[in-house]
């Protein structure tokens, strides 16, 4: 059977492409596309006349099940989304876990993703991290999820609509306090990329200060705690443990 390949587009910035993904983008039999319409206009811009069809959240189980066929027949696919690595909070999840099921081949090509950029030049610690998405819609589970962070000792990444933005720092703020660092991402690889770091409070301030700061995409970063209940000393588990099987 032939190769599946995931194949990153840029999120803003076209000369991010790779030219990995250009030679896969030419040489394989079908593009797969979360929008074929969008991704014509990436193809067009490269002068790419490949045959694409749509995979997205709506039909992914149907067209997992036909790309999985052509694939066996010995037909190549690549993957793409709108923006940035297919699955990640994209469709493609159901395909390839359906070609590793029939044992196709899978190649991921590396390449753009706004999380792993925007931690990247954030300042936040890097060595251990959270990716979470984006965050539940309804309130109630919005501040569930958040609340989830309150002990969380590494850094948490997440995606948030512009139209919610506000909304989540005023909830970070509410549930996590309001002296816990996030840092913004605003617009990463284009014109008005933007990094904002501070407590909730200088967030808040950048993005309400001017109508147009809430316009973009945006990628939030929460500092993880600097005191974590995991960080008890050994010594005090051991005498912890001593006092339990000592004590009535
Ligand atoms: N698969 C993509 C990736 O690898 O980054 C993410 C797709 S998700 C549907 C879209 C979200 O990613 C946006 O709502 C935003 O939170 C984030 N994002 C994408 N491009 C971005 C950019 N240029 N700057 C900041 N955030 C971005």
């Amino acid at each position: 059977s032939a190769t599946l390949y995931i194949v990153p587009t840029p999120i803003g910035n076209l000369q991010d492409i790779s030219q990995r993904a250009l030679d896969t983008l030419r040489q394989v039999d079908w593009i797969a596309a979360e929008d074929t319409r969008h991704t014509h206009k990436l193809l067009q811009h490269f002068a790419i006349t490949g045959r694409t069809l749509s995979l997205h959240e709506h039909n992914e189980d149907k067209r997992a099940a036909m790309l999985c066929q052509r694939l066996s027949d010995g037909e190549s696919v690549a993957l793409v989304s709108d923006a940035g690595t297919p699955l990640i909070s994209d469709p493609g999840f159901v395909l390839v876990r359906r070609c590793r099921e029939a044992g196709i081949n899978v190649i991921a090509l590396p390449g753009p993703c706004a999380a792993i950029t925007a931690l990247s030049a954030s300042g936040l610690p890097t060595d251990k991290f959270t990716f979470e998405g984006f965050l539940p819609v309804k309130m109630l589970a919005r501040e569930q999820a958040l609340e989830t962070l309150q002990n969380r000792n590494a850094t948490t990444v997440f995606y948030e609509a512009p139209r919610r933005v506000v909304e989540t720092v005023k909830t970070i703020a509410k549930v996590l306090g309001q002296n816990r660092q996030i840092v913004l991402a605003k617009e990463i690889s284009k014109t008005f990329e933007t990094y904002v770091s501070g407590n909730t409070d200088t967030v808040l301030e950048y993005l309400t200060v001017d109508p147009a700061h809430q316009k973009g995409e945006f990628v939030i970063m929460i500092a993880g705690c600097e005191t974590s209940v995991t960080e008890v000393p050994p010594e005090a588990l051991q005498l912890l443990t001593l006092l339990q099987t000592e004590l009535p």
